[in-house]
């Protein structure tokens, strides 16, 4: 078969299955040839391994990702690329494409069915206008996936992978951290897509962590993340009294307890400052 990343190969296939690019769907193809090895190699894809892949679109990651795994599976939501995918991965007896929304998928269910004995990862160019959504599902469903690698927008991978406490830090960031190990992999141009995006893409990779690095009730960790951040120009006092409906003076007494100033804004907090927080509000 000719190479799948190239471009002519790519224009070939899309104009007999007469498929055009869905915007709503986020359907931008990478058609840069060095970008899905790299990709699948930096995942963690291997022998022993199983790999979920979120939108393989026409199958150019999913390619690269048979040839080194022991199973793909691929959760594609858009239906009319499974003729496509039925071609571009008639090669493989190791794959398996799933038609389905992969927010409305059970994959706790889906690893028990598809990949017994094997280690887990993710590996995915992620289509943007569910970036967080995907990522969060990934982290909060506890799955037994080892780790995570993704394509997203260069100022999203920018945020996952800020140092906690630093100016680019944010929800996310602190979300992440409580969760996984981010790291920044290598950067994307526009123009490795069709149809070109208008922003830069990056490749991050999120390597779970077996224990949370910091303990505390899960639901008011989250709960006070998400009010510190609501507002983040606020200094704490005042954006976790309106976002957890709490009195000026309750949340002062919690930040004593805590050992947080008043005055600290959310995006210079450690992830050790949230769960002091979390658990001074829980006593
Ligand atoms: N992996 C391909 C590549 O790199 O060229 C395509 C990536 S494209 C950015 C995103 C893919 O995700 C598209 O194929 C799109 O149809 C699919 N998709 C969009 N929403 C989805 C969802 N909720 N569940 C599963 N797949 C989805």
């Amino acid at each position: 078969m000719k190479r799948l990343s190239d471009i002519g190969t790519i224009k070939d296939i899309l104009s007999r299955h007469g498929f055009t690019f869905s915007k709503a769907l986020g359907q931008n193809f990478l058609i840069n040839p060095s970008v899905c090895p790299r990709m699948a190699s930096c995942s963690g894809a291997g022998k022993g391994v199983g790999v979920i892949e979120v939108g393989p679109g026409i199958g150019v990651l999913t390619n690269e990702l048979c040839q080194l795994a022991d199973k793909v599976v691929a959760v594609e939501l858009d239906k009319r690329l499974l003729p496509v995918l039925d071609e571009t991965l008639a090669e493989y007896d190791n794959v398996k494409v799933v038609n389905a929304d992969v927010l409305e998928l059970d994959l706790n269910q889906l690893i028990k069915d598809e990949f017994d004995g094997l280690e887990v990862v993710v590996c995915a160019n992620l289509p943007y206008y569910i970036t967080s959504p995907v990522i969060m599902k990934l982290l909060e469903d506890r799955l037994p996936i080892s780790a995570v690698t993704v394509m997203v927008q260069k100022e999203a991978a920018q945020r996952i992978c800020a140092e906690v406490g630093s100016r680019m830090s944010g929800a996310v960031t602190v979300s992440v951290n409580y969760y996984a190990k981010p790291q920044m992999l290598f950067g994307v141009s526009a123009g490795s897509f069709m149809p070109a995006p208008k922003v830069d893409s990056a490749v991050i990779r999120l390597d779970i962590l077996k224990e949370p690095p910091v303990q505390a009730d899960e639901g008011l960790f989250f709960a006070v993340v998400r009010a510190a951040f609501s507002q983040r120009r606020k200094v704490i006092s005042n954006s976790l009294s309106a976002g957890l409906g709490k009195s000026k003076e309750e949340i002062l007494a919690v930040l004593e307890a805590a050992n947080v100033p008043p005055t600290a804004r959310a995006e210079k907090l450690s992830l050790e400052n949230f769960a002091a927080i979390a658990n001074a509000i829980g006593e």
